[in-house]
């Protein structure tokens, strides 16, 4: 039973619930998850360590799983390295932290053609190449972490409260309201994750599914379950109308068996026929920023995500940090795409976007796949243990 409360057409989108979950079964997940794991999706550069703007960093992260973890050198392919010097076993780690390696060893020339330019929805940017190291993803999941208490929830309040209002009153325009729901999705996500990914006995470091802070946190509030819909279909429609930008990209990493197979996943998912036939436009963004107060109102809740991107640097945690910093930065991209230009033969004409940016975009729209997957599959038995206690 996919049960009444999520039935019908996701709110403000254009596809409904079931749809969604078939064409994620079916055809999303399965390239996304193939996608992330290719050489180019899988490192992701980015500054871990820099200041909090906004008040001095208080983070207290209880285990060890905050920080963001060693990467075996041997993994990396040969075209990212430099030449100079650095032997395959001898990674540079981050000072006085070994257990939280990070490679620094990534060439500058590697994912040769990419453009830097600016993204004007965030804060972050690879040009800038002081301190920013190579994370591999695959090695560093976005789970629970113990990161909780004061440090945690002033980040999310101060995102709510301060740059993205919750909207009881009728005054919020539309514009508001889906900048809520993509903050609340996103949120919505990263719950799921911990849940999914629980430390449920730390003696015996035994990880599994935490079914009770999947129901407190996400699947008793459909709105918060809704708002992750959104923000999957929402993104999913930034990436299938730069398809053919995305399709044409650089992916080169040197290893010829692994590029092809990263434009294949690639081109599997942008043109995908079911995807085309069932949800062909999942969000119509060409409402947005209408009247006389548009673009003023644009520019206003583009400030809004750039503090919200500038906050990521006061999360506590590295891990967190990192899917934190990833995930806006993907979200800000979905938004550069989408609320930038107008038509799509505009778009194939003015779109630039950097290296990081799509590895960012394709990662986290495989982080609200994972999650959509999570509550269709998950979510009524958990419901029916939690409702029935
Ligand atoms: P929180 O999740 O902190 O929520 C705070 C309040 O926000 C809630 O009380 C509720 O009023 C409201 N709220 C909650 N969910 C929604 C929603 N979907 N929509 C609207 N409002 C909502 N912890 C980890 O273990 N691993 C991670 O990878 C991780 N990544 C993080 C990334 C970021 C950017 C941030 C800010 C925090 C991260 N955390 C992570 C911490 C985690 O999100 C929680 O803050 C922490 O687990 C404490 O949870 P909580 O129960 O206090 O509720």
């Amino acid at each position: 039973c996919r049960c009444a409360k999520y039935s019908g057409i996701v709110e403000d989108c254009c596809c409904d619930y079931e749809t969604v979950d078939r064409l994620n079964e079916e055809v999303l997940h399965p390239s996304l998850q193939e996608l992330v794991r290719t050489a180019f999706f899988r490192y992701f550069k980015v500054k871990l360590w820099c200041d909090c703007p906004f008040w001095p960093d208080d983070g207290m992260c209880r285990l060890r799983d905050c920080s963001v973890c060693e990467c075996p050198d041997s993994e990396f392919p040969e075209a990212f390295k430099p030449h100079y010097g650095l032997s395959q076993d001898d990674p540079i780690c981050q000072e006085g932290k070994p257990q939280a390696t990070v490679d620094r060893t990534i060439d500058s020339k590697a994912f040769r053609g990419w453009v830097e330019t600016d993204n004007p929805w965030t804060t972050d940017d690879e040009t800038d190449n002081t301190e920013m190291t190579y994370v591999n993803l695959q090695l560093n999941p976005e789970r629970y972490t113990g990161y909780i208490g004061p440090s945690a929830r002033r980040i999310w309040d101060a995102v709510y409260s301060e740059n993205c209002p919750k909207y009881p009153s009728e005054e919020s325009c539309q514009e508001e309201k889906i900048f809520y729901k993509l903050i609340s999705g996103l949120h919505s996500s990263i719950s799921i994750h911990i849940a999914a990914d629980y430390l449920l006995d730390e003696a015996r470091n035994l990880w599994g599914q935490n079914v009770s802070l999947m129901y407190d946190r996400v699947l008793q509030y459909p709105d918060r379950v809704g708002n992750l819909y959104f923000t999957f279909l929402f993104v999913l429609r930034a990436v299938t109308k730069a398809a053919d930008y995305l399709e044409h990209a650089e992916y080169d990493t040197g290893n010829l068996t692994e590029d092809l197979k990263t434009q294949s996943s690639m081109r599997q998912l942008l043109f995908n026929p079911k995807l085309q036939a069932a949800c062909p436009i999942p969000f119509d963004e060409a409402k947005l920023w209408k009247g006389q107060h548009g673009p003023d109102l644009k520019q206003k809740i583009q400030q809004q995500f750039r503090n919200i991107s500038a906050m990521m640097d006061c999360v506590g945690c590295e891990k967190c940090r990192l899917w934190g910093k990833l995930q806006v930065l993907g979200l800000g991209t979905a938004m550069k795409i989408l609320f930038s230009v107008d038509g799509p033969e505009q778009l194939d004409q003015t779109l630039q976007l950097q290296r990081n940016e799509v590895i960012a975009l394709m990662n986290l729209l495989n982080r609200l796949s994972e999650s959509v997957k999570c509550v269709r599959e998950m979510g009524p038995s958990v419901e029916k243990i939690m409702e029935g206690q």
